[in-house]
């Protein structure tokens, strides 16, 4: 109802964000950790700060998120929370035995400006790390950056912390998934196979937060990247990294560390850019496409063509992050979709020049902003309504407000279930992406149409 309020004039706005299409720099920090194998997340602050990383995390992928807390008080905000940091290591190691503690900052430690190197190594020396167990860190102060540099800093830190050089190149190959759901994580591994290499995938969640219900509760599920993987990750022969802002950064990491190359390419979402992700694995490996991926390459270009009726000339609304946005703003556009309105909440020029490049050629004006909210979003659709919202949760006020069709997409989705199942990066994904949105927009021509035109085939 309070959306009803939204005016279409925009004014100018600087020191005020409403409705924001983000959330914070831990929650993807939290994320990150949880695609290592035996790894009990800390979050370094606040019990409240803490609550709302579990409880983000718990709805989106519905399942329970262990992790555990440095639990601020005013005495540790007064005087710093190394005191509470080392006996939370002791007492998680003690009693829940991860093999890894990664602990991330929060807004309250980094104002504090605790110093987490010297308080993990003070945990060491006081004989607070058992043998052969870690803990690891990234900085993750949540008035800079958004939940995609969280998950950037974290996979970072696990470079830093981890990866090494033996003096011997192997064939393996790391890739590092940018900010995306367990079965986008579980399809690339897949993708990778099919052309003959088994990756060393970090983070990889898969497995940790889309497994089976088996009946038992297992504090630290099976899937996930092991240290072992981690520390052999410096000796690979290659890093391809998939989405430049949360991804990058470790690639990078890891070429300067151990002078692994890396490949920084965009997420592979749609043909195009899973074309480019496939290419560069083909070159690594030194082979074929195999026939399994031309095949699935063949049926996703099948689905457009049969269906470019239905999406060309479709305008589009799109509140996401970064990577995705980029991608899946190159997608739309390959199959003569128009994306008029462009949101992310994550800050950064690079962004508006990628998208500008991307819409370069689509013969309407195009909307993009970066560091922008959902209040701008609105107020931009209120002046040119589009056809079509594709987004996260949080875009369901606007879609019903303005009575559009809304794709969920992106993080975090907190009243659908499907995204941690089924994946929407590859050649299969590109299927998916277009069947959900020819469903939300076939389902809205049903309920338009007049009996006349109400057609029982397309
Ligand atoms: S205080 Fe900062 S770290 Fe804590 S929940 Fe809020 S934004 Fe996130």
């Amino acid at each position: 109802m309070l959306l009803r309020h939204t005016t279409a004039a925009v004014a100018e706005r600087s020191a005020l964000t409403v409705n924001p299409a983000k959330t914070c720099q831990p929650i993807g920090a939290m994320y990150a950790a949880l695609g290592l194998n035996g790894c009990l997340p800390h979050s370094h602050g606040s019990q409240g700060c803490c609550a709302y990383h579990r409880s983000t995390l718990t709805r989106h992928y519905k399942e329970p998120v262990m992790a555990g807390t440095s639990s601020f008080t005013e005495g540790a905000s007064v005087f710093g929370g190394q005191a509470n940091l080392v006996q939370a290591i002791n007492n998680m190691f003690t009693i829940y035995e991860p093999e890894v503690i990664a602990v991330h900052t929060t807004c309250l430690s980094e104002t504090i400006g605790d110093d987490l190197p010297q308080i993990i190594s003070k945990a060491r020396d006081d004989g607070k790390i058992p043998a052969r167990k870690f803990v690891i860190h990234a900085n993750t102060p949540s008035y800079v950056g958004t939940h995609v540099t969280g998950y950037a800093n974290m996979a970072k830190a696990m470079v830093d912390y981890f990866a090494e050089k033996n003096g011997v190149r192997s064939r393996a190959v790391n890739i590092v998934p940018g900010f995306v759901e367990p079965s986008d994580m579980a399809e690339i591994r897949r993708i990778a196979g099919e052309m003959g290499i088994t990756p060393i995938l970090f983070p990889d969640t898969s497995n940790v937060l889309n497994g089976p219900l088996t009946g038992k509760f297992a504090m630290y599920p099976e899937g996930g990247v092991t240290v072992s993987e981690l520390t052999r990750s410096g000796s690979s022969k290659a890093t391809v990294a998939l989405g430049r802002l949360a991804a990058g950064p470790a690639a990078r990491a890891m070429d300067v560390k151990c002078k692994v190359p890396c490949h920084i390419l965009d997420l592979p979402v749609g043909l195009k850019k899973t074309d480019e992700f496939v290419d560069v694995l083909r070159q690594l490996a030194g082979v074929q496409v195999p026939d399994s991926l031309e095949v699935e390459r063949g049926q996703l270009l099948d689905v457009i063509s049969d269906m470019h009726q239905y999406l060309h000339g479709v305008k589009v609304g799109i509140v996401g992050d970064p990577d995705q946005l980029i991608a899946l703003t190159d997608f739309l556009v390959s199959v003569d979709m128009i994306p008029v309105h462009i949101v992310t909440g994550t800050p950064g020029k690079k962004f508006e020049k990628r998208i500008r490049e991307i819409v370069k050629d689509v013969p309407h004006r195009v909307n993009v902003s970066a560091g922008g909210d959902m209040f701008l979003f609105h107020q931009w659709v209120k002046n040119e309504p589009v056809d079509l919202m594709i987004g996260n949760t949080y875009l369901k006020y606007i879609a019903r407000d303005e009575d559009i069709p809304l794709l969920r997409y992106g993080f975090p989705i907190l009243d659908r279930v499907g995204h941690s199942y089924f994946p929407t990066v590859g050649y299969r994904g590109g299927i998916r992406l277009l069947e959900k949105i020819l469903d939300a927009l076939l389902d809205r021509k049903d309920r338009d149409s007049p009996e006349s035109g109400f057609e029982l085939v397309m």
